[in-house]
């Protein structure tokens, strides 16, 4: 993967589908220049040049638009790049896209622009990824954190861990190899640099936790006994009528989610009913599963009883499942009763006496969660590699303070390089590069 790589032409649409003030077609590889050169009035563009003019087929004119050449290397794919600006109406891009690839380019596959960008070395793995965060972002906060890791700040922090590795690894190899010439380092240096190495990866590692966060939302799961006011609440959350409401106990028999931004993208996930019941049916049990899954999986559990009735015995039956969890306890349907005890937290879907504060409450929550440690964002693959790098360097310094053969250890430490190198992509499959860029949108 060390070789600039020859590629045939590619265009796709750049711009969403739609209606718009501008549609972008990007046109990528060695035959780009030539392609435009046959569908547009005018000729000779300059590499950096803007251009005005007017796509043609033969006689007829498709669209007047603006042309923007980049010449290789100095390109998004490293390749050379005709972008063409039209008007954003759904058929004039779809018309120049078709003259486009009738005149030599064939269509992109799915995030295939950056792909190249990666195999040109225009951009490491850690950035590509970082390209499809900010895409796919779901919240403007999340945005922001995938602008940095373009801009390499993972990749450079991967790379720093990279050398200082390698650079004990030279010293133990040179002793290895030229044992007249060259002292092997000292035990209580190599115990000294594996730790730092070890605190390095630690750090990104602790900011997983908040980037997971960030990336999926945190995750609210709404439980309580049937019938306490569950999918009220989530349609008020929502403000949409999405789940079932109905006064027949039971009703909520899937596991429904929604994402919201509230700055922190929040996944609300409304649960059946959990109750334990011999003469439940099989739909309903597996319902009741669903919930205490979802309860297990969720950051934050609302947990809801009926103000009117109080915590009874089965209310407190579900509350001991998620009490260790963190948690929010509310008696609802507060407006049924004029109790207020201290300490108790009502609330009415009905009424929305308590809505506020409840979304305050929720609010605080996922950005206490948010805020933990967000310096570097990773994702699972990246934490993957990390925690397995983090591995062998382990390994690497229980060797060394057992004094044991340096050769043995520089095992660990090149598996430990391996590792670092598939996050930015210098050593990676092609499995897990289409798996990736599978997850680009045509035209990326
Ligand atoms: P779930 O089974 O826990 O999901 O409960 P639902 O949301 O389906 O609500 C059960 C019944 O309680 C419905 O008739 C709702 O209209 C009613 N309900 C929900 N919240 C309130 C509330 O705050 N006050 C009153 N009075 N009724 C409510």
């Amino acid at each position: 993967m060390n070789i600039i790589q020859e590629f045939d032409t590619i265009a796709a649409i750049a711009t969403p589908v739609g209606t718009g003030g501008v549609g972008v077609i990007r046109i990528s590889g060695s035959k780009s220049f030539e392609i435009i050169d046959k569908i547009y009035s005018k000729h000779n563009l300059e590499e950096g040049r803007i251009s005005h003019g007017k796509i043609v087929d033969g006689e007829v004119v498709i669209d007047e638009v603006l042309i923007l050449p980049f010449k290789n290397p100095k390109s998004y794919t490293g390749e050379d790049v005709i972008e063409i600006h039209c008007h954003g109406g759904i058929n004039v891009v779809r018309n120049i896209l078709e003259l486009v690839l009738k005149n030599g380019a064939r269509m992109a596959e799915r995030g295939e622009f950056t792909k190249r960008a990666f195999l040109n070395k225009k951009l490491d793995l850690s950035q590509a990824e970082a390209v499809a965060d900010l895409i796919h972002a779901k919240t403007r906060d999340f945005a922001k954190h995938s602008a940095k890791n373009l801009s390499g700040v993972l990749g450079k922090k991967i790379k720093e861990i990279r050398t200082d590795i390698f650079n004990v690894l030279s010293k133990i190899i040179a002793g290895i190899d030229f044992p007249e010439d060259v002292k092997e380092p000292e035990y209580d240096y190599l115990i000294e640099e594996f730790e730092k190495v070890i605190d390095k990866i630690n750090k990104i590692l602790s900011c997983a936790n908040s980037s997971n966060i960030m990336r999926q939302g945190i995750k609210i799961a709404i439980v309580g006994r049937p019938n306490v006011g569950k999918s009220s609440l989530f349609n008020t959350l929502l403000n949409v009528e999405r789940a079932i409401v109905t006064d027949i106990a039971g009703t909520t028999r899937d596991v429904i989610k929604e994402t919201l931004d509230w700055d922190v993208a929040i996944t609300l996930i409304d649960t059946a009913g959990i109750r334990d019941n011999e003469e439940i049916d099989k739909v309903e049990e597996i319902g009741i599963e669903y919930s205490k899954q979802s309860a297990d999986e969720a950051d934050l559990v609302l947990f809801l009883y009926d103000a009117a009735k109080g915590m009874t015995a089965d209310d407190k039956v579900i509350f001991d499942l998620i009490k260790d969890k963190n948690h929010i306890v509310i008696a609802n349907k507060a407006d049924l009763t004029q109790n207020r005890e201290e300490d108790v937290f009502y609330l009415s879907t009905v009424t929305k006496e308590g809505m506020d504060v409840l979304k305050d409450k929720i609010k605080q929550t996922a950005y206490n969660f948010s805020v933990e440690d967000t310096e570097f964002i990773t994702n699972n693959r990246q934490q993957d590699c990390l925690e397995k790098c983090r591995e062998s360097m382990i390994q690497s310094l229980n060797a060394a303070k057992i004094g044991e053969l340096q050769d043995l250890i520089s095992i660990d430490l090149k598996s430990a390089l391996l590792y670092l190198d598939e996050i930015t992509g210098e050593v990676i499959t092609d499995e897990i590069l289409n798996n990736i860029f599978d997850h680009f949108c045509i035209g990326k």
